[in-house]
């Protein structure tokens, strides 16, 4: 089989495997691009919830005034749903935001080359597993790469594109080619563990922590001094404190285990809060003292 070209011209379908987070957020933005989009899950209900996200999010864009109800008639008329897996295969660019799961990736891959009847460029949302493992048992590696989105994407602007061993050079152009028509700022990233932005974004929350335990400045100050002095959007331990100190210490030792620096190793400050269940905003209290917003937040749901 001969790889699609290099333009985003020749990507005119994209299907999303997954309707969580993430994939709901990827088929969004790309049908509002004005591609063709199949959004697949495993479990009807999520599927359901996936669709009602996106239509969710639009309605609040024409509350901002920032979409026409005409912008939101045209995404939704592009997006189409499905149960079966089988199906995505008719993508030109099939996009993959499943749970976390190297074998389950593998297998996604699998069924969808045994299933296609054209080439087509697949792209993981991991974001932290290898491409080029991921790549490791497909008859196409060249055409496997990285499209790593933040959440939530349609307000978030990057997307590491992430190069495996053995991704072709026109895979790579196609690829940062759809991120830009889709609004997103594309960087390109070789496949080592935490990419780009992982990587460089924990060691800079770990390093705020070291900072804490070792009564250099006060936890605000330490924020304070990354938003006013470095134009952070937020400091980095009220970003902890989002992501949840748990989902960050998971990752610090995962970086510490395959990049083997001291940088990564997890500061006993945190492993202590995460055993203490203090996960940050999720549970109530992190690095801050959300209490207050937690039952608000419940008050809302009650009302
Ligand atoms: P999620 O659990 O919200 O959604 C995953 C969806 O995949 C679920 O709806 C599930 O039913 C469905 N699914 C499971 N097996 C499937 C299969 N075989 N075929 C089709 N659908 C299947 O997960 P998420 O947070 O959206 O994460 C998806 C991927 O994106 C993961 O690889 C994650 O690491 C990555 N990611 C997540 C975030 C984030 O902030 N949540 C950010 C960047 C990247």
């Amino acid at each position: 089989m001969s790889s699609p070209g290099s333009g985003s011209e020749t990507i005119k379908s994209i299907a999303v495997i997954g309707a969580g987070t993430m994939g709901h957020g990827i088929a969004q933005v790309a049908a509002a691009s004005g591609f063709r989009v199949l959004l697949s899950d495993v479990d009807r209900e999520s599927l359901a919830r996936g669709v009602s996200a996106i239509e969710g999010n639009l309605a609040r864009g024409i509350e901002k005034g920032k979409l026409t109800e005409a912008d939101r008639d045209r995404t939704l008329q592009h997006i189409h749903g499905t149960t079966n897996l089988e199906e995505c295969a008719t993508g030109d660019l099939i996009i993959e935001a499943a749970p976390e799961k190297l074998e389950l990736k593998k297998e996604v891959l699998r069924r969808l080359e045994e299933a296609a009847d054209h080439p087509f460029i697949f792209a993981s949302n991991t974001s932290s597993l290898s491409i080029t493992e991921i790549a490791g048992s497909s008859k196409r590696p060249e055409a496997v790469i990285g499209m790593h989105f933040f959440n939530p994407v349609h307000v978030m602007r990057l997307v590491e594109i992430v190069v495996g061993e053995r991704t072709s050079p026109e895979t790579v152009q196609t690829v940062t080619n759809v991120g830009r028509r889709m609004r997103k700022e594309p960087i390109v990233v070789k496949d080592a563990p935490g990419f780009a932005s992982s990587r460089l974004g924990v060691a800079l929350g770990l390093e705020a922590m070291r900072m804490v335990e070792q009564g250099i400045a006060s936890v605000q100050d330490i924020d304070t001094a990354m938003e006013l002095g470095y134009n952070h959007p937020m400091g980095p331990l009220k970003l902890t404190d989002l992501v949840g100190l748990d989902v960050r210490l998971n990752i610090a030792e995962y970086l510490h285990r395959e990049l083997g620096t001291e940088t990564f190793k997890p500061p006993e400050v945190l492993r202590q809060m995460v055993s203490e269940g203090k996960l940050g905003k999720k549970t109530g209290e992190g690095f801050y003292d959300w209490s207050k917003e937690k039952d608000d937040a419940r008050r809302a749901q009650s009302s």
